[in-house]
């Protein structure tokens, strides 16, 4: 599938829940309406292979907390042999090395983990919960079970954690993960635009600085992110705000937990909901909607 601005859809994120046992500050619930309702294992499995079918090859689950879907082994198994990359986001409170070895017998490729601070208070702070420990044993437990590499999700907020870098990387570098450091974003009109303006920084500084510090810069395609390679170490950044170029890279499609087929993280005007189309014996439908969800795609930032 290639959309009207000639972008090839390669990628797929499914939120599998709004449920989650933190509550970080900068959240944007994966630019979700709010719902109870949720997509089983079988329609998750029925969307996903369409999509395969459809030519994407990389699928990627989040939340809400992923690990607190009960059937999540059920439901990357089900998937995982019709998908070149299959990943996951999670915040790894709840992360034993059985529940990772599990996902991993049963074909997830990657992990990312949200971190954004060493700090028990700024954890608090952030997250709503002194998870700090919960979470670093969840990442143990991943590395046991032989993720790699293992990313850490870190989202930059003025006077909170961007004075953290430092120590997040050479944390992440100690213990051979890759650090992604992301810009804190919005949509124009979203419900953190209040909290944007007073935390949002801006990271041309940062990435000039650690560009005059690595000694090899990579920057791929997806989205145009720049990966930077410092003493043995390794850290991604990810600026997606007003950022054209991240947009025109943008390849990846969504599915929201409670069944819809989404465009665009930063719009929820265009959705396309998947209820009917479940209910069908056959995947003709689905294949429409993910055309017309293709053609819906439009760049935000243009
Ligand atoms: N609970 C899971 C986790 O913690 O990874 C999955 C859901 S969380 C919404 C997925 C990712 O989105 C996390 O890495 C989080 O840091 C990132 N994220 C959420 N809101 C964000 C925002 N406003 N700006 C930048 N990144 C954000």
């Amino acid at each position: 599938m290639i959309d009207r601005w000639g972008r090839e859809i390669t990628g797929i994120r499914f939120s599998l829940t709004q449920k989650c046992n933190l509550n970080c500050i900068y959240c944007h619930k994966e630019g979700e309406n709010t719902s109870t309702h949720e997509l089983t294992a079988k329609e998750i499995e029925r969307v996903a292979l369409v999509g395969a079918k459809l030519g994407i090859k990389k699928i990627k689950f989040t939340g809400g907390e992923p690990l607190l879907r009960r059937d999540l082994k059920e439901i990357i198994g089900a998937i995982s042999p019709y998908y070149e990359d299959v990943s996951l986001t999670t915040n790894a409170t709840i992360l034993t090395k059985e529940m990772a070895e599990d996902l991993k017998d049963a074909g997830l490729s990657r992990i990312n983990v949200s971190l954004d601070t060493l700090n028990e208070e700024d954890c608090e702070k952030i997250t709503g919960r002194n998870c700090l420990k919960d979470v670093l044993k969840g990442i143990e437990s991943a590395g046991d079970a032989g993720f790699y590499p293992i990313k850490l999700n870190m989202v930059l907020m003025k006077g909170i954690n961007e004075k953290e870098i430092e120590p997040m990387f050479k944390f992440a570098k100690e213990n051979g993960l890759i650090l992604q450091l992301i810009e804190l974003h919005t949509s124009k009109e979203g419900s953190l635009k209040d909290f944007y303006r007073t935390y949002h920084t801006d990271l041309t500084q940062i990435e000039e600085r650690l560009r005059q510090k690595s000694s090899k810069v990579v920057e791929r395609s997806m989205q145009n992110r720049c990966k930077y390679f410092i003493n043995g170490g390794e850290i991604e950044v990810v600026r997606p705000m007003h950022n054209t170029q991240f947009c025109s890279n943008c390849k990846r499609i969504r599915v929201t937990s409670q069944g819809e087929l989404k465009p665009c993280l930063l719009r929820n005007d265009n959705h396309l909901d998947l209820k009917h189309a479940l209910n069908a014996p056959d995947e003709e439908e689905l294949i429409s909607l993910f055309k017309e969800c293709c053609l819906r795609r439009e760049p935000y930032w243009r």
